[in-house]
Protein backbone atom coordinates (compact mmCIF):
# COMPACT_ATOMS: atom_id res chain seq x y z
CA UNK A 1 0.00 0.00 0.00
CA UNK A 2 3.04 2.35 0.93
CA UNK A 3 4.14 2.22 -2.65
CA UNK A 4 1.03 3.64 -4.43
CA UNK A 5 0.83 6.94 -1.72
CA UNK A 6 0.89 10.22 -3.20
CA UNK A 7 3.52 13.41 -2.95
CA UNK A 8 1.96 14.78 -0.44
CA UNK A 9 1.77 11.42 2.16
CA UNK A 10 5.32 10.54 0.61
CA UNK A 11 6.10 13.98 2.24
CA UNK A 12 4.68 13.83 5.80
CA UNK A 13 6.21 10.00 6.04
CA UNK A 14 9.67 11.47 4.85
CA UNK A 15 9.38 13.93 7.49
CA UNK A 16 8.86 11.48 10.27
CA UNK A 17 10.30 8.51 8.63
CA UNK A 18 12.26 5.81 9.90
CA UNK A 19 11.56 6.72 13.48
CA UNK A 20 10.21 4.24 16.28
CA UNK A 21 9.08 6.86 18.19
CA UNK A 22 7.39 10.33 17.85
CA UNK A 23 7.20 12.94 20.38
CA UNK A 24 4.26 14.51 20.90
CA UNK A 25 4.49 17.47 19.18
CA UNK A 26 5.87 15.31 15.70
CA UNK A 27 2.20 13.54 15.86
CA UNK A 28 0.65 16.74 16.04
CA UNK A 29 2.55 18.37 13.23
CA UNK A 30 1.85 15.12 11.37
CA UNK A 31 -1.82 14.73 11.99
CA UNK A 32 -2.39 18.43 10.85
CA UNK A 33 -0.56 17.64 7.40
CA UNK A 34 -2.95 14.74 7.49
CA UNK A 35 -6.03 17.45 7.56
CA UNK A 36 -4.46 19.44 5.27
CA UNK A 37 -4.07 16.55 3.21
CA UNK A 38 -8.08 15.79 3.08
CA UNK A 39 -9.29 19.07 2.80
CA UNK A 40 -6.99 19.15 -0.79
CA UNK A 41 -9.15 15.79 -1.50
CA UNK A 42 -12.32 18.11 -0.69
CA UNK A 43 -13.36 16.34 2.58
CA UNK A 44 -15.77 18.78 4.35
CA UNK A 45 -13.70 20.75 6.78
CA UNK A 46 -15.90 19.59 9.69
CA UNK A 47 -15.36 15.92 8.61
CA UNK A 48 -11.61 16.12 8.11
CA UNK A 49 -11.86 17.71 11.86
CA UNK A 50 -13.57 14.66 13.00
CA UNK A 51 -11.47 12.40 11.09
CA UNK A 52 -8.34 13.70 12.53
CA UNK A 53 -9.50 13.36 16.19
CA UNK A 54 -10.58 10.03 15.57
CA UNK A 55 -7.13 8.88 14.51
CA UNK A 56 -5.43 10.69 17.01
CA UNK A 57 -7.79 8.85 19.40
CA UNK A 58 -6.28 6.01 18.73
CA UNK A 59 -2.73 6.64 18.04
CA UNK A 60 -3.03 7.50 21.65
CA UNK A 61 -4.69 4.65 22.28
CA UNK A 62 -1.52 1.92 20.24
CA UNK A 63 1.16 4.65 22.02
CA UNK A 64 3.04 5.01 18.71
CA UNK A 65 5.95 5.18 20.73
CA UNK A 66 5.63 1.16 21.06
CA UNK A 67 4.95 0.72 17.48
CA UNK A 68 4.74 -2.90 16.85
CA UNK A 69 5.88 -5.37 13.79
CA UNK A 70 8.14 -3.87 11.36
CA UNK A 71 6.16 -0.37 10.62
CA UNK A 72 8.26 2.38 11.98
CA UNK A 73 5.75 5.42 13.33
CA UNK A 74 5.28 6.98 10.30
CA UNK A 75 4.23 4.11 8.65
CA UNK A 76 2.04 3.43 11.82
CA UNK A 77 0.33 6.89 11.29
CA UNK A 78 -0.36 6.08 7.49
CA UNK A 79 -1.67 2.60 7.84
CA UNK A 80 -4.13 4.31 10.49
CA UNK A 81 -5.39 6.46 8.38
CA UNK A 82 -6.23 4.44 5.48
CA UNK A 83 -7.37 1.97 7.65
CA UNK A 84 -10.31 4.37 9.35
CA UNK A 85 -10.66 6.13 5.46
CA UNK A 86 -12.01 2.50 4.17
CA UNK A 87 -13.69 1.98 7.61
CA UNK A 88 -15.04 4.96 7.25
CA UNK A 89 -16.24 4.98 3.91
CA UNK A 90 -18.08 1.33 4.43
CA UNK A 91 -15.15 -1.32 4.75
CA UNK A 92 -17.85 -3.86 4.21
CA UNK A 93 -19.45 -3.75 0.83
CA UNK A 94 -23.43 -2.82 0.76
CA UNK A 95 -26.11 -3.39 -1.80
CA UNK A 96 -29.53 -2.07 -2.05
CA UNK A 97 -32.09 -4.63 -0.84
CA UNK A 98 -34.32 -6.20 -3.32
CA UNK A 99 -37.19 -7.99 -1.94
CA UNK A 100 -39.08 -10.55 -3.49
CA UNK A 101 -42.55 -8.61 -4.13
CA UNK A 102 -43.13 -4.81 -4.20
CA UNK A 103 -39.46 -2.77 -4.49
CA UNK A 104 -39.76 0.96 -5.58
CA UNK A 105 -36.32 2.76 -5.52
CA UNK A 106 -36.32 6.74 -5.49
CA UNK A 107 -33.95 8.49 -7.08
CA UNK A 108 -33.03 11.98 -5.76
CA UNK A 109 -30.50 14.28 -6.26
CA UNK A 110 -29.66 17.46 -7.35
CA UNK A 111 -29.92 18.31 -11.13
CA UNK A 112 -26.66 17.42 -13.16
CA UNK A 113 -25.23 14.82 -10.44
CA UNK A 114 -25.78 11.96 -12.93
CA UNK A 115 -29.34 10.66 -11.57
CA UNK A 116 -31.54 10.14 -14.61
CA UNK A 117 -28.02 8.37 -16.57
CA UNK A 118 -28.08 6.35 -13.02
CA UNK A 119 -31.34 5.43 -13.02
CA UNK A 120 -30.68 3.81 -16.54
CA UNK A 121 -27.67 2.35 -15.60
CA UNK A 122 -29.28 0.43 -12.74
CA UNK A 123 -32.29 -0.47 -15.12
CA UNK A 124 -29.50 -1.88 -17.53
CA UNK A 125 -27.88 -3.92 -14.45
CA UNK A 126 -30.62 -5.12 -12.87
CA UNK A 127 -32.17 -6.42 -16.01
CA UNK A 128 -29.50 -8.41 -16.84
CA UNK A 129 -29.98 -9.95 -13.79
CA UNK A 130 -33.20 -11.07 -14.89
CA UNK A 131 -35.31 -8.64 -12.99
CA UNK A 132 -38.49 -6.87 -14.77
CA UNK A 133 -38.40 -3.17 -14.96
CA UNK A 134 -40.64 -0.26 -14.90
CA UNK A 135 -38.64 2.96 -15.22
CA UNK A 136 -40.90 5.95 -13.81
CA UNK A 137 -39.75 9.65 -15.46
CA UNK A 138 -41.59 10.96 -12.51
CA UNK A 139 -40.19 15.11 -13.06
CA UNK A 140 -43.20 16.99 -13.40
CA UNK A 141 -41.59 20.05 -14.46
CA UNK A 142 -39.46 19.37 -17.08
CA UNK A 143 -40.12 17.55 -19.81
CA UNK A 144 -36.67 17.29 -21.14
CA UNK A 145 -35.59 15.21 -18.06
CA UNK A 146 -38.37 12.98 -19.16
CA UNK A 147 -37.68 12.57 -22.55
CA UNK A 148 -34.08 12.07 -21.25
CA UNK A 149 -35.60 8.86 -19.38
CA UNK A 150 -37.32 7.55 -22.38
CA UNK A 151 -34.23 7.78 -24.79
CA UNK A 152 -32.38 5.51 -21.90
CA UNK A 153 -35.30 3.26 -21.30
CA UNK A 154 -35.56 2.72 -25.32
CA UNK A 155 -31.45 1.92 -25.29
CA UNK A 156 -32.10 -0.99 -22.07
CA UNK A 157 -34.98 -2.04 -23.31
CA UNK A 158 -37.92 -1.54 -20.77
CA UNK A 159 -40.74 0.20 -20.25
CA UNK A 160 -40.98 3.72 -19.22
CA UNK A 161 -43.83 5.53 -17.55
CA UNK A 162 -43.84 9.31 -17.86
CA UNK A 163 -45.38 11.50 -15.90
CA UNK A 164 -47.61 14.86 -16.69
CA UNK A 165 -46.63 17.81 -16.55
CA UNK A 166 -47.63 19.02 -12.76
CA UNK A 167 -49.16 15.76 -12.20
CA UNK A 168 -50.02 14.97 -8.72
CA UNK A 169 -48.16 12.15 -6.45
CA UNK A 170 -51.52 10.10 -6.20
CA UNK A 171 -52.22 10.39 -9.88
CA UNK A 172 -48.71 8.77 -10.64
CA UNK A 173 -49.14 6.30 -8.01
CA UNK A 174 -52.28 5.43 -9.65
CA UNK A 175 -50.90 5.21 -13.18
CA UNK A 176 -48.02 3.34 -11.65
CA UNK A 177 -50.70 0.53 -10.29
CA UNK A 178 -52.54 0.26 -13.26
CA UNK A 179 -49.20 -0.06 -15.34
CA UNK A 180 -48.20 -3.03 -13.23
CA UNK A 181 -51.52 -4.84 -12.80
CA UNK A 182 -50.92 -4.87 -16.52
CA UNK A 183 -47.48 -5.72 -16.60
CA UNK A 184 -45.77 -6.93 -13.46
CA UNK A 185 -42.21 -5.66 -12.36
CA UNK A 186 -40.10 -6.46 -9.78
CA UNK A 187 -38.43 -3.50 -9.46
CA UNK A 188 -40.02 0.29 -10.34
CA UNK A 189 -37.39 2.74 -10.17
CA UNK A 190 -38.32 6.28 -10.22
CA UNK A 191 -36.37 9.13 -11.64
CA UNK A 192 -37.43 12.39 -9.63
CA UNK A 193 -37.14 15.67 -10.44
CA UNK A 194 -33.73 17.97 -9.23
CA UNK A 195 -33.00 21.22 -9.33
CA UNK A 196 -29.74 23.11 -9.44
CA UNK A 197 -29.97 23.92 -5.98
CA UNK A 198 -31.82 22.46 -2.41
CA UNK A 199 -34.62 24.46 -2.33
CA UNK A 200 -38.09 24.20 0.16
CA UNK A 201 -40.53 22.99 -3.10
CA UNK A 202 -38.11 20.29 -4.42
CA UNK A 203 -38.40 19.06 -1.27
CA UNK A 204 -41.78 19.38 -0.21
CA UNK A 205 -42.77 17.65 -3.83
CA UNK A 206 -39.71 15.12 -3.18
CA UNK A 207 -41.03 14.59 0.03
CA UNK A 208 -44.74 14.63 -1.15
CA UNK A 209 -43.91 11.68 -3.91
CA UNK A 210 -42.20 9.57 -1.29
CA UNK A 211 -45.54 9.63 0.81
CA UNK A 212 -47.52 7.89 -1.86
CA UNK A 213 -45.19 6.09 -3.45
CA UNK A 214 -43.62 4.57 -0.33
CA UNK A 215 -40.39 3.53 -1.83
CA UNK A 216 -38.39 0.61 -0.29
CA UNK A 217 -34.85 2.45 -1.09
CA UNK A 218 -34.64 6.33 -1.39
CA UNK A 219 -30.96 6.88 -3.78
CA UNK A 220 -29.40 9.99 -3.16
CA UNK A 221 -26.89 10.53 -6.36
CA UNK A 222 -24.07 12.78 -5.58
CA UNK A 223 -21.78 14.20 -8.18
CA UNK A 224 -18.16 13.57 -6.90
CA UNK A 225 -16.80 16.57 -8.23
CA UNK A 226 -19.16 18.33 -6.11
CA UNK A 227 -16.67 18.76 -3.45
CA UNK A 228 -17.12 20.60 -0.53
CA UNK A 229 -21.03 21.13 -1.04
CA UNK A 230 -21.56 17.42 -1.07
CA UNK A 231 -22.16 17.77 2.37
CA UNK A 232 -24.76 20.09 2.51
CA UNK A 233 -26.92 18.31 -0.25
CA UNK A 234 -26.05 14.94 1.61
CA UNK A 235 -27.89 16.30 4.76
CA UNK A 236 -30.33 18.40 3.49
CA UNK A 237 -32.04 15.55 1.42
CA UNK A 238 -31.72 12.94 3.95
CA UNK A 239 -33.29 15.11 6.62
CA UNK A 240 -36.51 15.44 4.08
CA UNK A 241 -36.88 12.51 2.63
CA UNK A 242 -34.55 10.08 4.39
CA UNK A 243 -31.94 8.70 1.91
CA UNK A 244 -31.24 4.69 2.24
CA UNK A 245 -27.97 4.53 0.24
CA UNK A 246 -25.64 6.76 -1.58
CA UNK A 247 -24.30 6.65 -5.63
CA UNK A 248 -21.45 8.33 -6.45
CA UNK A 249 -21.06 9.47 -9.87
CA UNK A 250 -18.05 11.07 -11.87
CA UNK A 251 -15.49 9.05 -10.36
CA UNK A 252 -14.07 8.58 -14.08
CA UNK A 253 -13.26 12.51 -13.07
CA UNK A 254 -10.05 14.07 -11.92
CA UNK A 255 -12.28 14.21 -8.25
CA UNK A 256 -10.12 13.06 -5.14
CA UNK A 257 -13.33 11.70 -3.82
CA UNK A 258 -13.34 13.94 -0.50
CA UNK A 259 -17.52 14.09 -1.88
CA UNK A 260 -17.84 10.58 -1.02
CA UNK A 261 -16.14 10.78 2.52
CA UNK A 262 -18.12 13.61 3.62
CA UNK A 263 -21.94 12.23 2.15
CA UNK A 264 -21.02 9.24 3.60
CA UNK A 265 -20.02 10.64 6.96
CA UNK A 266 -23.26 13.23 7.13
CA UNK A 267 -25.65 10.34 6.52
CA UNK A 268 -24.21 7.08 7.81
CA UNK A 269 -25.99 5.53 4.90
CA UNK A 270 -23.65 2.91 2.67
CA UNK A 271 -22.63 3.86 -0.77
CA UNK A 272 -24.16 1.06 -2.97
CA UNK A 273 -22.51 2.14 -6.30
CA UNK A 274 -19.68 4.40 -8.21
CA UNK A 275 -20.85 5.78 -11.83
CA UNK A 276 -17.64 5.57 -13.84
CA UNK A 277 -18.56 6.26 -17.74
CA UNK A 278 -21.49 8.69 -19.30
CA UNK A 279 -22.13 5.02 -20.52
CA UNK A 280 -25.13 2.82 -19.64
CA UNK A 281 -22.41 -0.13 -18.80
CA UNK A 282 -20.71 2.57 -16.48
CA UNK A 283 -21.77 1.66 -12.76
CA UNK A 284 -20.21 -0.24 -10.73
CA UNK A 285 -19.66 -1.78 -6.93
CA UNK A 286 -18.14 0.61 -4.56
CA UNK A 287 -14.41 0.18 -3.50
CA UNK A 288 -13.30 1.81 0.20
CA UNK A 289 -10.31 1.19 -0.67
CA UNK A 290 -9.74 2.73 -3.82
CA UNK A 291 -11.40 5.37 -2.99
CA UNK A 292 -9.52 6.16 -0.05
CA UNK A 293 -6.26 5.60 -2.06
CA UNK A 294 -7.54 8.31 -4.07
CA UNK A 295 -8.46 10.72 -1.35
CA UNK A 296 -4.87 10.12 0.39
CA UNK A 297 -3.23 10.73 -2.90
P1 LIG B 1 -29.50 14.51 -13.64
O1 LIG B 1 -29.89 15.92 -13.95
O2 LIG B 1 -29.12 14.33 -12.21
O3 LIG B 1 -30.50 13.50 -14.08
O4 LIG B 1 -28.14 14.23 -14.43
P2 LIG B 1 -27.88 13.45 -15.79
O5 LIG B 1 -28.12 12.00 -15.60
O6 LIG B 1 -28.59 14.13 -16.89
O7 LIG B 1 -26.30 13.63 -15.94
C1 LIG B 1 -25.70 14.90 -16.11
C2 LIG B 1 -24.44 14.72 -16.94
O8 LIG B 1 -23.49 13.93 -16.23
C3 LIG B 1 -24.68 14.00 -18.26
O9 LIG B 1 -23.89 14.59 -19.26
C4 LIG B 1 -24.20 12.57 -17.98
O10 LIG B 1 -23.76 11.91 -19.13
C5 LIG B 1 -23.07 12.83 -17.01
N1 LIG B 1 -22.80 11.71 -16.11
C6 LIG B 1 -23.65 11.08 -15.26
N2 LIG B 1 -23.02 10.12 -14.57
C7 LIG B 1 -21.72 10.12 -14.97
C8 LIG B 1 -20.54 9.37 -14.61
O11 LIG B 1 -20.54 8.49 -13.74
N3 LIG B 1 -19.39 9.68 -15.27
C9 LIG B 1 -19.34 10.66 -16.22
N4 LIG B 1 -18.17 10.91 -16.80
N5 LIG B 1 -20.41 11.40 -16.56
C10 LIG B 1 -21.59 11.14 -15.96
Amino acid sequence: MFDTLGHKLQDILAKVGGQDKLSEDQVKATMREIRMALLEADVNFSVAKDFVASVSEQLVGQKVGGVSGELDAGQTIIKLVHDELVNMLGADKAEPTLQAGRNVWFMVGLQGAGKTTSTGKLAHLYKKQGKKILLVAADTQRPAARDQLEILARQVGVPVLKVEDGEAPATTKARIDAQLADKPADLVIVDTAGRLQVDAALMNELAALKNELEPTETMLVVDAMTGQEALNVAQNFDERVRVTGLIMTKLDGDARGGAALSARSVTGRPIYFAGVSEKITGLEPFYPDRIAGRILG
